[in-house]
């Protein structure tokens, strides 16, 4: 018999949507999600199980993953419920579930947490940089380094051992038998998802929306690659400081696009921001700009007598890396990606 937690709702409050109990369920949302078929009611399963405090059948769902967030159930809810909204909210809570640190869920629900790990972060690299006696080259050769060593500990510390939990609350634990070889066949679902983000083109009024994405995820990655393999700033081959100066431009473009779209509020998926989620756009944009003006000031000549620049870019490096990679909003587009290979899997049965 599935477990009733009465504090649930409260605990979603905190998430983000607080308005789901209006719910009457009517199944408006239902008939107009592309997701729903005679299986699955889809949204409506999920706001019904976040009423009656089924926590345990959320846990083991991808449902919320599945949702790109078009925003269709919530402008057809009589009630103002905000499903989309709700799926939104279960992406952040899962997103906590998942991280063994617990980090993920205090930075969602706490501003003065997020705020406080800000400045911490930022406090510890200008008393290393102190350290180094704020030796310009001393301190660019640490940001390299960093960047190498964060995502190797990251991955390893944070981010595998929760995707791990997530494959445990989804497959494993509700005893779900998928053969081994399974798991090959379908890893081709992981990567196309990954890389293509191409859940989005769901939505009717969205292949601008995934068009962008998918160039901030190539610009992203790519700019990752120019500055940590390339060595962009150390470089003085005329490609490849061409090439960083390109990608960061894409991601300051995009960026700016998306948080001018989230003050204008101008599309259902941008009118319920969280802090989480101004973090994501501002420090995207944030590393974009800065990277770019640093290799400018580079270029010039002039970034020894402008330190105060490259350690204002390392902050925001250090920011990115420490807090909003493993315990931030840009999980969702590892979790998202995993959903639709393990929901791939959980088919092929
Ligand atoms: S449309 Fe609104 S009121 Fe109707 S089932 Fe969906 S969430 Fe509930
Ligand atoms: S936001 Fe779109 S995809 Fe998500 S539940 Fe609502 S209608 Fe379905």
């Amino acid at each position: 018999m599935a477990r009733i937690n009465p504090d649930f709702a409260k605990e979603i409050f905190k998430y983000g949507n607080d308005d789901f109990n209006a719910c009457y369920n009517c199944g408006n949302c239902t008939a107009v999600c592309s997701l729903s078929d005679k299986d699955n009611s889809f949204p409506r399963k999920m706001v019904r199980a976040t009423v009656l405090g089924l926590d345990e059948k959320i846990t083991s769902s991808l449902d919320p993953w599945l949702c790109y967030y078009c925003g269709d159930c919530a402008t057809t809810c009589p009630r103002q419920a905000n499903p989309g909204e709700l799926m939104m909210s279960l992406r952040r809570w899962l997103t906590a579930k998942y991280d063994w640190t617990g980090l993920s869920g205090l930075m969602y629900k706490s501003l003065f947490f997020s705020l406080f790990s800000f400045i911490a972060v930022a406090i510890a690299v200008i008393l290393f940089s102190a350290q180094l006696s704020f030796n310009t080259e001393a301190i660019m050769h640490f940001g390299h380094q960093f960047e190498m060593w964060a995502i190797i500990a990251v991955f390893t510390l944070i981010i595998t051992p929760n995707l791990a939990r997530m494959w445990w609350f989804v497959i494993l634990k509700p005893d779900i038998k998928v053969k081994f070889k399974t798991y090959f066949r379908e890893f081709k679902e992981l990567l196309i998802h990954m890389f293509t983000q191409k859940r989005t083109l769901g939505c009717d009024d969205s292949q601008t929306r995934w068009f962008m994405h998918l160039v901030l995820v190539f610009g992203y990655l790519a700019l990752l690659f120019t500055t940590v393999v390339l060595d962009w700033f150390g470089t003085e081959n005329l490609f490849i400081i061409l090439l960083g100066y390109v990608e960061s431009i894409a991601i300051l473009v995009i960026t700016f696009i998306f948080v001018i779209g989230r003050i204008k509020q101008n599309r259902e998926v941008n009118k319920f921001s969280q802090p989480s989620d101004w973090f994501f756009v501002i420090w995207l944009f944030l590393l974009g700009f800065t990277a770019f003006i640093v290799r400018g000031f580079i270029d010039l000549s002039i970034i020894e007598t402008n330190l105060w620049l490259y350690l204002f870019h390392l902050i925001v490096l250090v920011q990115w890396a420490l807090i909003i990679v493993p315990f931030g909003k840009w999980t969702h587009f590892l979790y998202r990606s995993f959903a639709m290979y393990f929901e791939k899997v959980k088919q092929a049965l």
